[in-house]
């Protein structure tokens, strides 16, 4: 069942009078109702810009984002713009720069719950706040304390407690772990999961590379310069990565058996990302692709369903190109 369907949706920005920065350009994916699906790539590649823009904190330049089948980005009443506010939430990369520092724990957490009128009195506020701070793993004495008294673990979790304070159905955790220590980062991803099933949340998990999605991700996108090259099952994605760029941040991932790393072939990705401002002709990814043919700079690869749920955009799983290709390569 679809929670959201994103549907070319476009987040440019403008640069000067001549330029834009085209930082989400036509994507389209849908994420199901009680799943995580992770969005991955490097950094630049607009995967923040991305959730920014799906939870509505930046205006779509074009497309739509329909949640529970409504367009989140169409002209709203201010009523409706508050459930969206509240069904949708954020978890941010830096628990440091995302916290007031000036306002108790407490008050964090029930800012949300203040602006959707969700509690009727002080008492119930408390005890709500208590409530949460328990769910995350810390406890009431946390609540009259400040930001900065708590490490990045714990500051993460006031943040987590914060999203979940309005009661949402869709979070997106922008890098949330990424900041923090290792040894905090697996207890921080076993928080959201057991949220996530006790509250039938559904997770966009933004990641930087594809071993921290790995294991908590049912379905997996990735992303290139603004746009997706491929959406597939995480299993799916990691046994039979279609898109050159995947199957290049697959082979970068080392692999703990010894004897398979040391025979495994390395896929090298040369070269800089270019600008998203004056992006490459036809497949963006084609100045760094190793397996590049004529027609990459030319056509924009179509965004196509390869096998079930496995999407792609490569012209090497359009059939046309492809035999003309092969019957290039048979000449020479
Ligand atoms: Fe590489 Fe061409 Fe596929 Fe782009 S369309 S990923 S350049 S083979
Ligand atoms: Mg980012």
């Amino acid at each position: 069942e679809k929670l959201l369907e994103i549907k070319n949706l476009k987040k440019h920005f403008k640069m000067d009078r001549n330029n834009y920065l085209k930082a989400v350009d036509d994507i389209s994916f849908d994420i199901y109702k009680g799943e995580t699906f992770g969005l991955v790539g490097e950094s630049g590649c607009g995967k923040s810009t991305a959730g920014r823009t799906i939870l509505r904190l930046y205006e779509a330049t074009e497309g739509a984002v329909n949640f529970q089948g409504e367009n989140v980005h169409a002209k709203k009443s201010k009523k409706d713009l508050k459930k969206f506010n509240r069904s949708m939430q954020m978890i941010f990369q830096d628990p440091y720069a995302s916290l007031n520092p000036r306002m108790t724990v407490k008050d964090i957490i029930a800012e949300g719950m203040d602006i959707h009128g969700l509690v009727n009195n002080k008492k119930e506020r408390t005890a709500r706040v208590n409530e949460l701070l328990e769910t995350v793993g810390l406890n009431a004495d946390h609540g009259n304390r400040y930001p900065h008294e708590f490490s990045g673990g714990q500051r993460q979790r006031i943040g987590i407690a914060r999203a979940l304070a309005v009661n949402p159905d869709f979070i997106v955790a922008d890098e949330p772990i990424s900041a923090l220590d290792v040894s905090i980062q697996a207890q921080v991803v076993n928080l959201l999961k057991k949220l996530q099933r006790e509250r039938g949340l559904t997770y966009l998990f933004i990641a930087h590379d594809l071993s921290m999605v790995k294991h908590i991700s049912d379905r997996v996108g990735v992303m290139y310069l603004g746009n997706m090259a491929e959406v597939a099952t995480s299993d799916d994605l990691y046994a039979e990565p279609l898109h050159p760029y995947t199957q290049a941040l697959l082979s970068a991932i080392p692999i703990s058996d010894p004897e398979v790393e040391r025979t495994r072939e390395r896929i090298i990705v040369e070269g800089d990302v270019p600008s998203p401002i004056n992006p490459p002709s036809g497949c963006r990814f084609r100045t760094r692709c190793p397996m590049a043919m004529e027609i990459c700079s030319k056509v924009v690869p179509e965004w196509q369903e390869h096998s079930k749920d496995h999407w792609v955009a490569c012209h090497l799983y359009n059939d046309k190109y492809n035999e003309e290709n092969k019957a290039r390569q048979n000449l020479a």
